[in-house]
């Protein structure tokens, strides 16, 4: 029995700007409102860099660092094998999301974005709301994700659950011969925004369909909205039998500690950073464990709130989203082809793109 989560991609030893190609990374402090926070700008090579404000208790500053580069680089890859006209950043807020919010810290926050001129935009992430986007908006137009009622896009989460289902297709049909999932024992860890809407379209879809929270009122939720659902304690997670695993809380879900146990065949979720560290890609592939990359199979979300910047159109967003069926199958067979990981077939894809802007 594991507390997967306690091994998160926020832990582990410090890489360094330089090492993981920032281009910057800003400290955000405010004493009236207690606004602790900090911007990470990985690239703007393919556009302004955005992606979501994390609001989480992290029990260090470094931890705070170690996430927001880690996250900002992922954001630069997922933009670029996406074939968005963005950039990669992050952003994450000291704090618990339960009961340190006020209007006063967003509006700090959003000064501080504001500061940057759009090179950063940000949105939602795990621990911010749109009520939160709303505030910001009103220090800063580098903001997206906003309410449909001050003419955002609103809630990207079931755009990203969407892409997720599409990418967990693709998985299903390379490693069982069948996108069909009707049957699977598929695990959801995490059933928030993403996690929630990608049960709704197992079920849909026939998947025999475990769930698993730390929070019981979204395990609750749930239980209320769909029959059939097996509830699985959080500290048992690795060690249940499933065919496919599908992270959906935190990042660092995949270690040292947690692959030996995995009882799937391929892991497809939403969570972004599910490697806790490089060489968990090889324990993957030792365990003979397919993964569908985090950064490919989430990108609904940022199609979304890109969608938002261009013009709204959900039908755009809903297509592209759709692609990514497409784009997780050729990823899986660029890595058998070249024999080489998922991860790093990915990534080289959004290198290739990054390089042929740049020359
Ligand atoms: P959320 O906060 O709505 O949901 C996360 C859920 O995970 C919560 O219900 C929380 O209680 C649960 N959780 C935390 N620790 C857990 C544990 N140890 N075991 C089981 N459950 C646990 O967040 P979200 O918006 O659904 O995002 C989930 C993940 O997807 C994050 O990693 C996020 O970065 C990523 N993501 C989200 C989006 C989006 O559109 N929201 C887009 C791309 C990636």
């Amino acid at each position: 029995m594991f507390d997967t989560l306690s091994t998160t991609a926020a832990k582990g030893p410090m890489a360094t700007m330089e090492d993981m190609g920032h281009e910057q990374l800003v400290y955000c402090h405010d004493e009236a409102s207690g606004l602790k926070a900090m911007i990470g700008i990985h690239s703007t090579v393919l556009g302004p860099a955005l992606g979501g404000t994390r609001m989480w208790n992290y029990k260090s500053e470094d931890d705070a660092v170690r996430d927001v580069l880690r996250l900002s680089q992922g954001m630069t890859y997922k933009a670029a094998v996406a074939g968005l006209n963005l950039g990669g950043g992050k952003a994450v807020i000291i704090g618990n999301s339960r009961t340190d919010k006020s209007e006063a810290l967003f509006k700090a926050y959003g000064r501080f974005v504001n500061s940057l001129s759009g090179k950063y935009i940000t949105a939602e992430d795990v621990g911010t709301s749109k009520t939160d986007m709303a505030w910001i908006a009103s220090e800063t137009p580098h903001v997206s994700g906003l309410p449909e009622s001050m003419g955002g896009s609103g809630d990207p989460s079931p755009v990203t659950a969407f892409g997720v289902y599409m990418g967990m297709k693709a998985g299903a049909q390379t490693v069982f011969g069948t996108n069909d999932l009707a049957g699977r024992r598929v695990l959801v860890q995490g059933v928030g925004n993403v996690g929630g809407y990608l049960v709704g379209h197992l079920i849909s879809e026939g998947a025999q369909v475990l769930i698993s929270d730390v929070y019981d009122p979204a395990i609750e939720a749930l239980m209320k909205k769909y029959q059939g659902l097996i509830v699985v304690n959080p500290l048992q997670v690795i060690d249940a039998e499933m065919d496919i695993y599908a992270p959906c809380a935190l990042g660092g879900t995949l270690n040292n500690e947690s692959i030996p146990h995995l009882r799937c065949s391929l892991v497809a979720g939403g969570a972004n950073n599910q490697l806790a560290e490089d060489g968990d890609m090889q324990r993957l592939m030792d365990r003979s464990i397919a993964y569908a990359p985090d950064f490919v199979i989430n990108a609904g979300g940022l199609i979304n709130v890109y969608a938002e910047i261009k013009g709204f159109d959900r039908a755009w967003a809903m297509e592209q989203t759709n692609n990514i069926y497409h784009q997780t199958l050729a990823i899986f067979e660029q890595a058998s082809n070249d024999k080489i990981s998922t991860n790093k077939a990915a990534i080289q894809l959004a290198q290739k793109r990054l390089s042929s802007v740049q020359s």
